[in-house]
């Protein structure tokens, strides 16, 4: 399931849902205000990928 991204409008705090189905805007678990989905600015190399980079998923060393 893809990772939505929303960014709260009062204090700025990122909240990262997982979701099938992105929505509009949720709630702050911080402030309680409204926070918006935001996209992420930087284009991946590949579409199916979104998390890539970010979330080392473990399995090194
Ligand atoms: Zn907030």
């Amino acid at each position: 399931m893809p990772i939505f991204e929303y960014r709260c409008l009062e204090c700025g705090e990122i909240v990262e849902k997982i979701q099938s189905l992105p929505v509009k805007n949720l709630a702050c678990p911080r402030c309680g205000k409204s926070a918006e989905r935001v996209v992420s600015i930087f284009s991946g190399t590949s579409a199916d990928n979104p998390a890539g980079g970010c979330a080392p998923s473990g399995g090194f060393s």
